[in-house]
C-alpha cells in the first residue's frame, strides 16, 4: 500500500479540525495515533523531529516480560507486558523476534539460584505458560557450553529464559505508517509551539513545520501530550494563568539509561546474557545485534535535557568494567566502543507522591482538556494506547469501543512464516544476508524494497561494506517511510550510525547525492543537510565528561533506580542495593 506523501499530510493537517490531536511521535504517541485511526476516529499528530527520535530509538530493543519488576513486587506490570509481548510476536514477527537470554549464577550473587528459579517459575506463569518456551536451569557445564567467553570462577549455574528483540525505531515507524494508512494525518519534523485550549470548544494548537519553517495551526477537540520525556515542556505550551495553576509539578520523572556497543567479535555472546552488575547490584545486559554486542543500562534519574542527552564516561567505564568482570579474557578497553548513546525513561510520577515514579503508565487529564500520558515501554505501547484512546473517547462523551490493535497486524507483519519470506527473497535476491535484512526490516514488504533495490544501475549499492544497507533501500525509505533527512535514513530507517565507529559518516555524501535527487535539494541544501547530520550525530552519540549535577537526588529516585556510582574496582556480586530495572 502507498504511504501519502508528507505534503499531502502535511495538507491534512489543516484541512479539518481532528477529533484528537496527539503531540510526540514516540513509540507512545504513534501507537495512539494508530489505535485512534484503526477506531476511526479523525487523528493528527505532530512530531518536532523524526519518529522515534527521542527515548523510542535509545531503548534496549527488548519486548519483554521484565523479570526484574518480579523483585519490587509489580507483578501486574509483568503480566501485562508478558501478554503484550505475546501479541507482538504474533502482529509483527518481522519486527519481534524471540531471543534466548541465559543468566549466570554466581557464588555469593544477590539472587542465588534458588531465587532465580523461583522468580522464572513465577516469569513463566505470569506469562500464563505462553511464552516462547518455559525456563529451565543450567549447570555450570551447560552454561559454559553455550557462553564459552563467560567467567567460569565461581560459576554456580544458571537459567536459560525467553523474551523478545525488536528494533525500537523500526516499530515505532512500524506504528506511524499504520498509523497514516488506517487515516491518520501524521507530520515529522513539525513541532508543537503552543497550546491555546477553548474550554468546551476544543483547541487550536500552533505547529512549526522545521525543515521549510512555514507555521500554521491544527485544530482539535482533545489534545494528547505524548512527549515522553518532554511531557513537562509541551504542557508549559499552554499559557495561561490557570494552565499554570493546573500544571504545577512534573507530570514525568527522567531516568537516564546508556548503553555502549563493542564489536560482536570482541564480545562474543551467543545468547543473550543477563548480568548482575559487580559494581552496585544493577541487573545488565549483553545483547548481541548483529555484528554488535550491546551493554546496558544504567539507570539514573536525571534532570538533563532529551535534546541533548548523551552517554558520559563515567557511564561508559562502569558498563565496561561489568562486561570486563564476567568476560575476564576479552579485555575491552575504551577503543572497542563502536558507539555509546543514552535515553531518558518518561517515568509517570503517580499520583500518591511527586517524588516516586513508576514503569506503569499514567494518564491524567487537565481541566482545560490536555490529555497527558506518561511511563509504560516499547513493550507495552499497544496496550497504553488503547486505554489513552477510551480515555479520550469517554471524554468526548462518544461510546467507547474495544480497539482493533489486538487483532491487526502491524504494517509488514501479515506474513505466514518468516522464515518461508527469508528463502523466498534469498530466491529473488542471491544474497542471505541482504534477504534476512529486508524481510527484518519491512517484513511482508520485502518484494517491494528488493525491486527498488534491482532497479537502475545503483539500487544494489552498499552503503558500507560490512551491512545490508543499499541505495535501493534508501530511495524506498524516502519515497514510502517519510524519511526527509540524512539521519531519519542513517539513524532510524537503517541503524547505520549506530553500528560503525564513524556513526555513518563514509555514507554520508552517497546518501545526500540520492536524497537529493529525489526530494529536490540544491547544492546548498545538501550542504546544509550534511551539516545538520554531523550535529545530530555529535548531539546522540558524544561521550560527556561527567557531571557531578547529574546525579540522582536521593528524594528523586524511580524505583529501583539508584544514583550513579563511580565504579570502583569490580568486586563478586552480593547483597548490595536492589537493582533497578530497564
Ligand atoms: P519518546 O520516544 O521520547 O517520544 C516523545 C516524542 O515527543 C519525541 O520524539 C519528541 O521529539 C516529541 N516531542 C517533544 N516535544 C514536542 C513538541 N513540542 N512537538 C512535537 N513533538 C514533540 N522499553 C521496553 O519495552 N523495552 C526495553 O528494552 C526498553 N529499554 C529501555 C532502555 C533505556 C535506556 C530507556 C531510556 C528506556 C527503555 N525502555 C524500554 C522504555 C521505552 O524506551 C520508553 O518507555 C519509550 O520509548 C517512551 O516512548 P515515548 O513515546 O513516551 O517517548
Amino acid at each position: 500500500m502507498e504511504t501519502p506523501t508528507r505534503s499531502g499530510l502535511l495538507g491534512a493537517l489543516v484541512a479539518r479540525e481532528f477529533d484528537l490531536l496527539v503531540i510526540g511521535g514516540g513509540i507512545t504517541g504513534c501507537a495512539i495515533a494508530r489505535d485512534a485511526a484503526l477506531r476511526g476516529i479523525p487523528v493528527a499528530l505532530v512530531e518536532k523531529d523524526d519518529f522515534g527520535s527521542g527515548t523510542s530509538s535509545r531503548s534496549s530493543r527488548l519486548i519483554h516480560g521484565g523479570v526484574r519488576y518480579l523483585e519490587y513486587g509489580q507483578l501486574r506490570l509483568v503480566f501485562e507486558a508478558s501478554a503484550e509481548r505475546r501479541l507482538l510476536l504474533r502482529l509483527a514477527p518481522h519486527l519481534v523476534r524471540p531471543l534466548e537470554f541465559v543468566w549466570p549464577v554466581y557464588k555469593g550473587a544477590r539472587i542465588p539460584r534458588w531465587k532465580l528459579a523461583a522468580g522464572l517459575t513465577l516469569y513463566d506463569w505470569l506469562a500464563l505458560f505462553r511464552n516462547i518456551d518455559r525456563h529451565h536451569r543450567l549447570s555450570p557445564r551447560e552454561v559454559v557450553a553455550v557462553e564459552p567467553a563467560l567467567r567460569s570462577e565461581g560459576l554456580l549455574g544458571g537459567a536459560r529464559y525467553y523474551d523478545a528483540a525488536t528494533d525500537d525505531a523500526r516499530l515505532t515507524l512500524a506504528n506511524a505508517i499504520g498509523a497514516i494508512r488506517a487515516g491518520a494525518a501524521l507530520a515529522n519534523h513539525t513541532a508543537a509551539t503552543r497550546l491555546d485550549m477553548r474550554s468546551g470548544a476544543g483547541a487550536v494548537v500552533s505547529v512549526r513545520e522545521m525543515l521549510d519553517r512555514q507555521e500554521f495551526d491544527v485544530r482539535a477537540k482533545v489534545v494528547v501530550n505524548a512527549a515522553g520525556p518532554w511531557s513537562d515542556d509541551v504542557r508549559a505550551l499552554e499559557r495561561s494563568d490557570a494552565a499554570a495553576a493546573v500544571h504545577s509539578g512534573a507530570a514525568v520523572h527522567g531516568s537516564k539509561g546508556s548503553h555502549i556497543a563493542v564489536p560482536r567479535v570482541r564480545l562474543p555472546t551467543h545468547d543473550a546474557v543477563t548480568l548482575i552488575s559487580p559494581i552496585d547490584g544493577r541487573v545488565l545486559f549483553a545483547l548481541p545485534a548483529g555484528e554488535l554486542t550491546i551493554v546496558g543500562t544504567t539507570d539514573h534519574y536525571t534532570r538533563q535535557s532529551a535534546d541533548t542527552v548523551c552517554a558520559s564516561e563515567r557511564e561508559v567505564a562502569y558498563l565496561l568494567e561489568a562486561a570486563n568482570y564476567f568476560f575476564p579474557g576479552r579485555a575491552l578497553g575504551r577503543d572497542d566502543v563502536v558507539a555509546a548513546w543514552a535515553g531518558i525513561r518518561p517515568l509517570a510520577v503517580t499520583k500518591q507522591s511527586s517524588v516516586t515514579a513508576s514503569r506503569e503508565h499514567s494518564i491524567a487529564t487537565s481541566p482545560s482538556g490536555v490529555v497527558t500520558v506518561t511511563g509504560g515501554k516499547l513493550t507495552t505501547a499497544r496496550r497504553m494506547a488503547a486505554d489513552v484512546v477510551d480515555h479520550a473517547l469517554e471524554h468526548l462523551g462518544r461510546p467507547v469501543r474495544r480497539t482493533p490493535t489486538a487483532n491487526t497486524p502491524l504494517p509488514g507483519g501479515d506474513l505466514e512464516s518468516v522464515a518461508r519470506a527469508e528463502s523466498e527473497a534469498t530466491a529473488v535476491l542471491g544474497d542471505p544476508a541482504l534477504a534476512r535484512h529486508l524481510v527484518a526490516a519491512h517484513g511482508s514488504a520485502w518484494r517491494v524494497v528488493a525491486g527498488d533495490i534491482q532497479r537502475g544501475d545503483d539500487g544494489g549499492q552498499r552503503l558500507h561494506p560490512a551491512f545490508p544497507y543499499t541505495l535501493g533501500e534508501v530511495r524506498y525509505s524516502i519515497r514510502s517511510e517519510l524519511a526527509c533527512t540524512l539521519g531519519d535514513i542513517l539513524i532510524r530507517r537503517t541503524r547505520l550510525a549506530f553500528e560503525t565507529p564513524d556513526h555513518a559518516g563514509s555514507a554520508v555524501p552517497r546518501v545526500a547525492r540520492t536524497m537529493a535527487t529525489l526530494l529536490g535539494w540544491s547544492d546548498a541544501r545538501r550542504q546544509a543537510e550534511m551539516t545538520a547530520f554531523d550535529e545530530e550525530i555529535r548531539r546522540i552519540f558524544s561521550i560527556e565528561a561527567s557531571q557531578p549535577s547529574d546525579d540522582a537526588t536521593p528524594a528523586g529516585l524511580a524505583p529501583g533506580a539508584t544514583p550513579f556510582r563511580e565504579s570502583s574496582s569490580a568486586r563478586p556480586p552480593r547483597d548490595s542495593a536492589p537493582p533497578p530495572a530497564t
